[in-house]
């Protein structure tokens, strides 16, 4: 079984009559390190949106371990427990510090409150974000505020990373850090990451490439 399963996803958003995805079916082994390019306004954001359980499909189903969402009676728990979610624009809450941000996640699940603080602190320092701790977002630069990010999706030990274009705000350097942090997650800790960008800086790491256009997968090539 596949961990991550799209079948004929359709999205149409009724104001406007856009079709953002438009027949999407794609299989994504575990372990697997897919991107996702294609031009902006294509819907490469809607369908990620889609295969996280953001945003549901006007026809068509996706599957989580063989498990179609629309058979959860709600998706929080799926989303909470086992998939990090990454934005472009970072999403950390400015009135909290770097470890609060990270500790969100973590209030669904039965984490103490020490617990949570413990996982946090080993979080921020796997993205290299320890001495940045008790900073509001504010204070941070934005390839810090990235790691954040990271470290808060990885808050529950997710088996699944999506991101949408994260390397989007960064300059080149803070951009390779991140993907340097994707690539560890990937080989040391098994993570499957599905990664959308419209630049090929992350198509060059990622080991599956999907090509999208006009809510389209028009291309899927495997090293
Ligand atoms: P991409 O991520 O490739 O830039 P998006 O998924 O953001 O593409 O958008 C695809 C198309 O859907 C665009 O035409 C966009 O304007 C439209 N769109 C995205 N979100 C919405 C929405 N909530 N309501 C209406 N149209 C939307
Ligand atoms: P991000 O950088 O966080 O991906 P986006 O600009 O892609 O932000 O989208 C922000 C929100 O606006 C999303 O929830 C998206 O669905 C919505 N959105 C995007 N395009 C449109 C549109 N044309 N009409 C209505 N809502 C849209």
């Amino acid at each position: 079984t596949p961990l991550l399963e799209a079948r004929d996803l359709c999205k149409t958003y009724p104001n406007g009559h856009v079709t953002a995805v438009d027949g999407v079916s794609l299989s994504i082994p575990a372990g697997e390190y897919a991107s996702i390019m294609g031009p902006s306004g294509s819907g490469k954001s809607t369908l990620l949106n889609l295969l996280g359980g953001l945003d549901k499909p006007t026809t068509g189903e996706v599957y989580f371990r063989g498990k179609a969402y629309s058979a959860f009676p709600s998706l929080d728990n799926l989303r909470a427990q086992h998939i990090g979610f990454i934005f472009q624009s970072f999403h950390l809450l400015p009135t909290l510090t770097s470890l609060e941000n990270v500790q969100i996640p973590m209030f669904e699940t039965s984490r103490g409150p020490s617990e949570r603080e413990s996982r946090a602190r080993e979080l921020l320092e796997v993205v290299n974000m320890s001495h940045r701790a008790d900073q509001l977002p504010a204070r941070l630069s934005v390839g810090e505020r990235q790691r954040v990010a990271i470290a808060r999706s990885l808050a529950n030990d997710p088996e699944l990373l999506l991101a949408d274009e994260p390397t989007g705000n960064l300059d080149s350097k803070n951009g390779e850090e991140v993907l340097e942090l994707f690539d560890m997650l990937h080989k040391e800790r098994g993570v499957t990451l599905i990664v959308i960008t419209h630049g090929d800086e992350v198509g060059q790491r990622a080991e599956r490439r999907l090509y999208y256009r006009d809510g389209k997968v028009t291309g899927d090539r495997h090293d």
